[in-house]
Protein backbone atom coordinates (compact mmCIF):
# COMPACT_ATOMS: atom_id res chain seq x y z
CA UNK A 1 0.00 0.00 0.00
CA UNK A 2 3.22 2.44 0.70
CA UNK A 3 6.57 1.99 1.51
CA UNK A 4 7.32 1.50 4.92
CA UNK A 5 10.02 -0.51 6.61
CA UNK A 6 9.74 -3.39 8.31
CA UNK A 7 9.65 -4.21 11.92
CA UNK A 8 12.47 -6.22 13.73
CA UNK A 9 11.18 -8.53 16.17
CA UNK A 10 13.51 -10.08 18.82
CA UNK A 11 12.69 -13.41 20.59
CA UNK A 12 15.01 -13.65 23.27
CA UNK A 13 14.96 -15.83 26.91
CA UNK A 14 16.65 -18.29 28.75
CA UNK A 15 18.62 -21.27 26.80
CA UNK A 16 16.46 -24.21 26.58
CA UNK A 17 13.53 -22.46 27.06
CA UNK A 18 12.04 -23.08 23.26
CA UNK A 19 13.10 -20.23 21.32
CA UNK A 20 14.06 -22.44 18.50
CA UNK A 21 11.21 -24.66 18.24
CA UNK A 22 8.55 -21.33 18.65
CA UNK A 23 10.66 -19.96 15.87
CA UNK A 24 10.72 -23.22 13.45
CA UNK A 25 6.96 -23.78 14.42
CA UNK A 26 6.19 -19.79 13.73
CA UNK A 27 8.44 -19.76 10.40
CA UNK A 28 6.03 -22.61 8.77
CA UNK A 29 3.27 -20.22 9.26
CA UNK A 30 4.63 -16.82 8.78
CA UNK A 31 6.19 -16.61 5.00
CA UNK A 32 6.89 -12.55 4.56
CA UNK A 33 9.33 -12.50 8.16
CA UNK A 34 12.93 -12.95 6.97
CA UNK A 35 15.02 -14.83 9.71
CA UNK A 36 18.53 -13.55 9.89
CA UNK A 37 20.40 -16.71 10.21
CA UNK A 38 23.80 -16.26 13.25
CA UNK A 39 26.98 -16.62 12.70
CA UNK A 40 28.69 -19.24 15.40
CA UNK A 41 31.95 -20.90 16.51
CA UNK A 42 30.22 -23.96 17.92
CA UNK A 43 30.35 -27.29 16.57
CA UNK A 44 27.39 -28.31 14.35
CA UNK A 45 25.09 -30.64 15.75
CA UNK A 46 23.39 -33.43 13.89
CA UNK A 47 20.95 -32.47 11.28
CA UNK A 48 21.96 -28.52 11.48
CA UNK A 49 22.92 -27.05 8.05
CA UNK A 50 25.63 -24.27 7.22
CA UNK A 51 23.44 -21.23 5.86
CA UNK A 52 20.36 -23.13 6.69
CA UNK A 53 20.81 -23.26 11.01
CA UNK A 54 23.74 -20.87 11.85
CA UNK A 55 26.99 -20.16 9.76
CA UNK A 56 29.50 -21.97 11.32
CA UNK A 57 32.76 -20.33 11.86
CA UNK A 58 36.70 -20.80 13.08
CA UNK A 59 37.05 -18.20 16.19
CA UNK A 60 39.66 -16.29 13.50
CA UNK A 61 36.74 -15.89 11.47
CA UNK A 62 34.28 -15.15 14.12
CA UNK A 63 36.73 -12.40 15.54
CA UNK A 64 37.48 -11.21 11.98
CA UNK A 65 33.54 -10.44 11.29
CA UNK A 66 33.75 -8.23 14.82
CA UNK A 67 36.51 -6.54 13.98
CA UNK A 68 35.53 -5.27 10.25
CA UNK A 69 32.08 -4.07 12.73
CA UNK A 70 30.13 -6.45 10.53
CA UNK A 71 27.99 -7.56 13.35
CA UNK A 72 24.76 -6.26 14.76
CA UNK A 73 24.95 -7.47 18.24
CA UNK A 74 27.41 -10.93 19.25
CA UNK A 75 27.87 -12.46 22.80
CA UNK A 76 30.07 -15.13 24.35
CA UNK A 77 28.41 -17.93 25.51
CA UNK A 78 29.06 -20.89 27.42
CA UNK A 79 32.34 -20.54 25.64
CA UNK A 80 31.25 -20.03 22.23
CA UNK A 81 30.61 -16.67 20.30
CA UNK A 82 27.33 -16.30 18.25
CA UNK A 83 26.52 -13.23 16.61
CA UNK A 84 24.06 -11.37 13.96
CA UNK A 85 25.22 -10.42 10.52
CA UNK A 86 24.54 -6.80 9.68
CA UNK A 87 24.06 -6.61 5.91
CA UNK A 88 21.22 -8.75 5.90
CA UNK A 89 19.18 -7.01 8.81
CA UNK A 90 19.52 -3.85 7.33
CA UNK A 91 18.86 -4.85 3.76
CA UNK A 92 15.41 -6.64 4.54
CA UNK A 93 14.31 -3.74 7.17
CA UNK A 94 15.33 -1.10 4.21
CA UNK A 95 12.84 -3.20 1.76
CA UNK A 96 9.76 -3.05 3.96
CA UNK A 97 10.47 -6.83 5.22
CA UNK A 98 9.97 -7.58 8.58
CA UNK A 99 13.16 -9.72 10.22
CA UNK A 100 13.01 -11.94 12.70
CA UNK A 101 16.24 -12.51 15.24
CA UNK A 102 16.11 -15.48 17.98
CA UNK A 103 19.01 -14.51 20.20
CA UNK A 104 20.19 -14.76 23.83
CA UNK A 105 19.80 -11.73 26.51
CA UNK A 106 22.99 -10.32 26.07
CA UNK A 107 22.81 -10.25 22.25
CA UNK A 108 19.14 -8.53 22.39
CA UNK A 109 20.86 -5.75 25.41
CA UNK A 110 23.22 -4.71 22.26
CA UNK A 111 20.22 -4.89 19.91
CA UNK A 112 18.06 -2.35 22.15
CA UNK A 113 21.04 0.13 21.95
CA UNK A 114 21.34 0.17 18.20
CA UNK A 115 17.48 -0.80 17.49
CA UNK A 116 15.02 0.93 20.26
CA UNK A 117 12.14 0.51 17.79
CA UNK A 118 12.81 -2.90 17.44
CA UNK A 119 10.31 -5.11 19.27
CA UNK A 120 11.83 -7.27 21.98
CA UNK A 121 9.99 -10.69 23.32
CA UNK A 122 10.75 -12.65 26.10
CA UNK A 123 9.66 -16.22 25.99
CA UNK A 124 9.04 -17.53 29.26
CA UNK A 125 9.83 -20.73 30.79
CA UNK A 126 6.68 -22.73 32.29
CA UNK A 127 9.37 -23.16 36.05
CA UNK A 128 12.91 -23.73 36.38
CA UNK A 129 12.34 -27.69 36.46
CA UNK A 130 11.08 -27.82 33.13
CA UNK A 131 13.67 -25.67 31.79
CA UNK A 132 16.44 -28.07 33.43
CA UNK A 133 14.35 -31.03 31.58
CA UNK A 134 14.40 -29.61 28.37
CA UNK A 135 17.87 -28.75 28.37
CA UNK A 136 18.73 -32.44 29.55
CA UNK A 137 16.25 -34.05 26.69
CA UNK A 138 18.33 -32.10 24.37
CA UNK A 139 21.05 -34.76 25.11
CA UNK A 140 23.32 -32.99 23.48
CA UNK A 141 25.46 -31.14 26.13
CA UNK A 142 27.56 -32.62 28.91
CA UNK A 143 26.50 -32.72 32.73
CA UNK A 144 28.33 -29.29 32.93
CA UNK A 145 27.43 -27.74 29.96
CA UNK A 146 24.33 -28.73 31.36
CA UNK A 147 24.73 -26.64 34.76
CA UNK A 148 26.30 -23.58 32.95
CA UNK A 149 23.20 -23.26 30.96
CA UNK A 150 21.06 -23.50 33.70
CA UNK A 151 22.91 -20.68 35.36
CA UNK A 152 22.96 -18.50 32.27
CA UNK A 153 19.33 -19.13 32.29
CA UNK A 154 18.49 -17.75 35.86
CA UNK A 155 20.52 -14.54 35.10
CA UNK A 156 18.32 -14.38 31.62
CA UNK A 157 15.72 -14.90 33.48
CA UNK A 158 16.28 -11.83 35.43
CA UNK A 159 16.22 -9.87 32.66
CA UNK A 160 12.82 -9.59 31.59
CA UNK A 161 12.06 -6.00 32.36
CA UNK A 162 13.85 -4.65 29.52
CA UNK A 163 11.41 -6.72 27.28
CA UNK A 164 7.99 -4.68 25.67
CA UNK A 165 6.55 -8.37 25.51
CA UNK A 166 6.49 -11.88 27.61
CA UNK A 167 5.01 -15.02 26.19
CA UNK A 168 5.44 -18.17 28.45
CA UNK A 169 6.15 -21.34 26.61
CA UNK A 170 4.01 -23.82 28.28
CA UNK A 171 2.70 -24.73 24.79
CA UNK A 172 4.04 -24.06 21.24
CA UNK A 173 0.85 -23.27 19.59
CA UNK A 174 -0.30 -21.14 21.98
CA UNK A 175 3.42 -19.58 22.12
CA UNK A 176 3.16 -18.92 18.49
CA UNK A 177 -0.22 -17.17 18.36
CA UNK A 178 1.29 -15.11 21.03
CA UNK A 179 4.14 -13.88 18.68
CA UNK A 180 1.52 -13.73 15.98
CA UNK A 181 -0.42 -11.33 17.60
CA UNK A 182 2.21 -9.26 18.71
CA UNK A 183 3.06 -9.17 15.10
CA UNK A 184 0.05 -8.33 14.11
CA UNK A 185 -0.48 -5.34 16.70
CA UNK A 186 2.90 -3.85 16.25
CA UNK A 187 1.67 -3.66 12.77
CA UNK A 188 -1.38 -1.39 14.12
CA UNK A 189 0.58 0.84 16.42
CA UNK A 190 -0.32 4.14 15.75
CA UNK A 191 2.82 5.64 15.72
CA UNK A 192 4.40 3.24 13.11
CA UNK A 193 1.61 4.29 10.66
CA UNK A 194 0.26 7.56 10.95
CA UNK A 195 1.91 9.24 9.05
CA UNK A 196 1.11 7.26 5.74
CA UNK A 197 -2.33 7.05 7.20
CA UNK A 198 -2.22 10.62 7.11
CA UNK A 199 -1.02 11.00 3.38
CA UNK A 200 -3.60 8.41 2.08
CA UNK A 201 -5.89 10.66 2.93
CA UNK A 202 -4.13 14.05 2.07
CA UNK A 203 -3.43 12.31 -1.50
CA UNK A 204 -7.18 11.16 -1.80
CA UNK A 205 -9.40 12.99 -4.75
CA UNK A 206 -12.39 12.81 -2.30
CA UNK A 207 -10.36 14.53 0.56
CA UNK A 208 -11.04 18.24 -1.03
CA UNK A 209 -14.52 17.35 -1.32
CA UNK A 210 -15.20 16.37 2.03
CA UNK A 211 -15.38 19.54 4.49
P1 LIG B 1 22.38 -23.02 20.56
O1 LIG B 1 23.83 -23.35 20.76
O2 LIG B 1 21.49 -23.83 21.47
O3 LIG B 1 21.95 -23.09 19.12
O4 LIG B 1 22.18 -21.50 20.98
C1 LIG B 1 22.61 -21.06 22.23
C2 LIG B 1 22.01 -19.69 22.50
O5 LIG B 1 22.56 -18.73 21.58
C3 LIG B 1 20.50 -19.66 22.30
O6 LIG B 1 19.94 -18.96 23.40
C4 LIG B 1 20.34 -18.90 20.99
O7 LIG B 1 19.10 -18.21 20.94
C5 LIG B 1 21.49 -17.95 21.08
N1 LIG B 1 21.88 -17.36 19.80
C6 LIG B 1 21.74 -17.88 18.56
N2 LIG B 1 22.17 -17.02 17.63
C7 LIG B 1 22.57 -15.91 18.28
C8 LIG B 1 23.10 -14.64 17.86
O8 LIG B 1 23.28 -14.33 16.68
N3 LIG B 1 23.41 -13.75 18.83
C9 LIG B 1 23.23 -14.02 20.16
N4 LIG B 1 23.55 -13.06 21.01
N5 LIG B 1 22.72 -15.19 20.58
C10 LIG B 1 22.39 -16.13 19.66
Amino acid sequence: MFAQKGILFILSGPSGVGKGTVRQRLFEQETHLKYSVSATTRNKRPGEEHGVDYFYKTREEFEEMIAQKQLLEYAQYVDNYYGTPKEYVEEQLEQGNDVFLEIEVQGAMQVKENFPKGVFIFLFPPSLNELKNRIVRRGTETDDLVRNRLQEAKKEISMMSEYDYVVVNDNVDHAVSKVQAIITSEHCKRERIETQYKKIMEDDPNARTIS
